[in-house]
This record gives structure tokens, C-alpha cells and sequence, in this order.
């Protein structure tokens, strides 16, 4: 397996999966229908297509539910969810290992991208973690994990081809299962969960999924 490029989603990926329930928790107990009615429609907009302009076409489901305007629903959306809540994973901290671990991966040689359905930068910068080849949101293809565009985007960013990725994620459905569909590696992150045929490796610790790394797809010589 010649992996040149590591993808990793974000969420629950990068930190623990809790910190992002404690970062939510506020956003619906202040204004609770809009927060409803986003993440209802944040489940269906993967099943919209064609998409040309995603913030506006999630801002128009999220209007006709509520019965407002797409414009009052879009500055609406932008503050609670891409302003406020976005703002509040300033507690979030890195999964143990993983920071080490991705030094090293860059010192051996490995390119490294960070691919989520939500705003990427700001958690990248909470985490600590800013030394990325590139590091987007699926938005910005206009369409969500699970489908091909993000994964797709992201082999174009890294410069490799998918079969050269491994693409790391906490969901079997929208991470694994997705980036395996256009021809990349995966490793699934899942404290208890098996993982299913999508997954090469299901790991519980990066320390874990590091050492596949050495032994499976070999280690690069930093000066290669
Ligand atoms: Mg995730």
C-alpha cells in the first residue's frame, strides 16, 4: 500500500466526540428552533443535488421550514452557527498521540490534509494543529461527506491520487464509506465500534493507528 498523504476529518477525529455536545448544548438552549431545524436539514441537504451555492440552497430549507425569508434564515444561520458556535470550541484539545504523531508524519515525509463538513479554521487553530498541506470544508464543493466531491477536492489539495490517501474519520457512513467510494485507504476511529469492509484499519488510539502507518504502508525516510 503506497500511502503518500494522509486526510483526516475533524470532529470527533481530531478530539473527543464530547466537546463537541458541550460546544452544542449552548447554541440549542439559545435559540433552539433555529438549531432544530438546521441540523434537520444539514441530514437532508445530502440528499439534494445539484447543488451550485450550499450555504444559500441550506439557508432556503431552513427558510421554508420556519417560514421566513432565505435572506433573515442566511444571517440567521451565519451568526448562531457559523459565528457563535464556531467561537465556542475554544476548549477543544487534541486526542492523545495525535500531535506528536503528526509531526512526525510530516518530518517522514507524508503530505497531510484536514477535511470537515463544518468551518475548518478556527478548530484547527483552538487544536493547535495549523501545519496542514491544505485544510477545507466539504462546504466549499458544495456538497457533504458522504459524497465524492469533498474526498475528491481533497485528493486535488494533497496532489496525489485517492488510492495514495488514507483517509481518517470517526464515521463509518460519511468518513470511511465515502472516502473508500472514490479509491482512498481509510482507517475508522471508533473507541468501540468494529468497523465494517470499508475500513482497513479500525483503530482506538492514534498511538495504534501510527504504528499501522509504520508497519503497513511503510516508513519514509525523511531526506526521500
Ligand atoms: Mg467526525
Amino acid at each position: 500500500m503506497a500511502i503518500k498523504g494522509l486526510g483526516f476529518d475533524i470532529d470527533g477525529t481530531l478530539y473527543n466526540n464530547l466537546y463537541m455536545y458541550l460546544c452544542t448544548i449552548p447554541t440549542f438552549i439559545k435559540r433552539p428552533i433555529l438549531a432544530y431545524h438546521f441540523g434537520k436539514n444539514r441530514a437532508a441537504i445530502r440528499a439534494v443535488r445539484p447543488i451550485s451555492n450550499f450555504r444559500r440552497t441550506q439557508a432556503e430549507m431552513v427558510a421554508k421550514e420556519m417560514g421566513i425569508p432565505e435572506t433573515k434564515a442566511r444571517a440567521m444561520l451565519q451568526k448562531l452557527i457559523y459565528e457563535d458556535w464556531v467561537n465556542r470550541f475554544k476548549i477543544i484539545k487534541p486526542l492523545k498521540g495525535l500531535s506528536d504523531g503528526l509531526v512526525e508524519l510530516r518530518r517522514s515525509g507524508y503530505k497531510l490534509g484536514a477535511l470537515s463538513d463544518f468551518p475548518v479554521q478556527k478548530k484547527l487553530e483552538f487544536l493547535g494543529l495549523e501545519d496542514w498541506d491544505c485544510s477545507f470544508t466539504s462546504e466549499e464543493t458544495g456538497y457533504l461527506k458522504p459524497h465524492p466531491e469533498p474526498f475528491i477536492e481533497l485528493s486535488k489539495r494533497l496532489c496525489l491520487p485517492p488510492e495514495e490517501i488514507l483517509y481518517v474519520g470517526n464515521s463509518y457512513s460519511k468518513d470511511v464509506e465515502g472516502a473508500s467510494k472514490v479509491g482512498m485507504k481509510t482507517a475508522y476511529y471508533s473507541k468501540c465500534k468494529k468497523g465494517g469492509p470499508a475500513a482497513d484499519i479500525t483503530f482506538r488510539s492514534y498511538p495504534e493507528l501510527f504504528d499501522y502507518i509504520k508497519n503497513e504502508c511503510g516508513v519514509k525516510n525523511s531526506s526521500s
